[in-house]
């Protein structure tokens, strides 16, 4: 335990992941804490020292419930993860030991055992925790130890200590021993892949982006594509362009003109739906591609786009800057074999046409 504790520990990734796993650690710790209660057990036998021990063991299972709530971003509730140790180790000092009910404190170990593994694999159910490579088998892991724990419940009264209730023998404690080394080790690796798993997603996601509108970039363009081939839906490509744009930045300057480029993909995600994509292709050249639209819908989209524009591009970082932009406009039919490239090069077409028309304007390629 103590070495899972220092691997995880060990600078093994960097950033946010890193100080995660530092947290991660710490169930490995307690596990660790509950092992050397144990071991002082073994050498003064108590039923003290013993009690103690299970409790800190308990504790564990619900420092890894509180990580795991942790990683999925939802609230973690250290006070109701600390109720499992805190209600064994109380309701052993008051009932399980002064009256000797042996059986009753390995069903309630047993239990609390079994609630947080659940608890756990709950929490790491699809939907509720990050889709990562990782997180369906780091789920599996703990629904197993939830079932093996339920049939420990059922066979407590045969099965010897630390098992079930019955005297321990060298094989149960093996056994069980052996139980929370694999289920320690498995848990770990896959906590250090989920980490690492989860800044990979990160970087990709990054790397898709343009840092300084958010809008995705060329590499995500490409990537876009394989997806919309696929779809049989129709589709429309806005193609768009900010108006002398040069002058903009030659009698406001380069800020100014960075916050007017902004704006454009401000207005842009304003005027299209959540899931239409917007991808900055140059400078202040965007596209968007608006899925299952069609040419009329398309149209009018692109006219919502020009004059939002007008009016959002008036006034820009306090100057009054006048900007506009023209659109050009593509479509595909339902079924149609698209190729993105092509469908955003005929919407540029049409692009240069509204320029050349006197710009602030929609037009498609003739
Ligand atoms: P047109 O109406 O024909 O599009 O005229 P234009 O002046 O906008 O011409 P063009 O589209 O070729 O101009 C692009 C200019 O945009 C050139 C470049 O200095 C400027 N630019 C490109 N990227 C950025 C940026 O990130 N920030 C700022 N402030 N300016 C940029
Ligand atoms: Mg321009
Ligand atoms: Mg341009």
């Amino acid at each position: 335990m103590l070495v899972i504790t220092g691997a995880l520990v060990l600078p093994s990734t960097r950033g946010q992941g890193r100080r995660w796993l530092m947290a991660a650690s710490l169930p490995f710790l307690v596990g660790f804490l509950a092992a050397a209660v144990f071991g002082l057990d073994y050498a003064f036998p108590s039923q003290w020292l013993e009690t103690v021990g299970v409790t800190f063991v308990i504790a564990a299972f619900s420092a890894g419930w509180y990580v795991v709530r942790n990683f999925t971003g939802r609230s973690a509730r250290l006070a109701l993860a600390l109720l499992f140790p805190f209600s064994y180790a109380l309701l052993s000092a008051l009932i399980f030991i002064p009256w000797q009910l042996e059986a009753a404190e390995a069903v309630y170990r047993t239990a609390a055992t079994l609630v947080l593994n659940g608890l756990i694999a709950r929490d790491l159910a699809p939907g509720r925790a990050p889709e990562l490579p990782s997180r369906p088998v780091l789920r599996g892991v703990f629904l197993i130890f939830a079932v093996l724990a339920a049939f420990r419940i059922v066979l407590s009264p045969w099965l010897p200590s630390p098992l079930g209730a019955a005297t321990s023998q060298a094989w149960s404690v093996a056994a069980y021993n052996f139980g929370i080394v694999i289920q320690a080790l498995v848990t770990a690796v896959l906590l250090v892949a989920l980490a690492r798993e989860r800044e990979a997603a990160r970087n990709e996601a990054m790397s898709l982006q343009d840092p300084m509108t958010g809008a995705l970039n060329r590499r995500a363009l490409e990537r876009h594509g394989a997806v919309v081939a696929i779809g049989g839906q129709p589709l429309t490509v806005l193609a768009f362009d900010l108006d002398h744009f040069k002058r903009i930045n030659d009698r406001f300057g380069h800020s100014v003109g960075d916050a007017v480029i902004c704006t454009a993909v401000e207005t842009a995600r304003s005027v299209l739906r959540e899931d239409d994509a917007v991808f900055r292709l140059g400078g202040e050249e965007f596209a968007c591609v608006l899925r299952g639209v069609t040419p009329e819908v398309g149209v009018s989209v692109a006219e919502r786009l020009c004059r939002s524009f007008e009016e959002a591009g008036r006034n820009v970082a306090g100057q009054r800057v006048g900007a506009t932009m023209s659109v050009g406009i593509a479509s595909a039919p339902a079924g149609a074999a698209i190729d993105l490239e092509d469908l955003i090069a005929e919407a540029d077409r049409g692009l240069y046409r509204a320029k050349n028309r006197g710009r602030n304007q929609v037009a498609e390629a003739a």
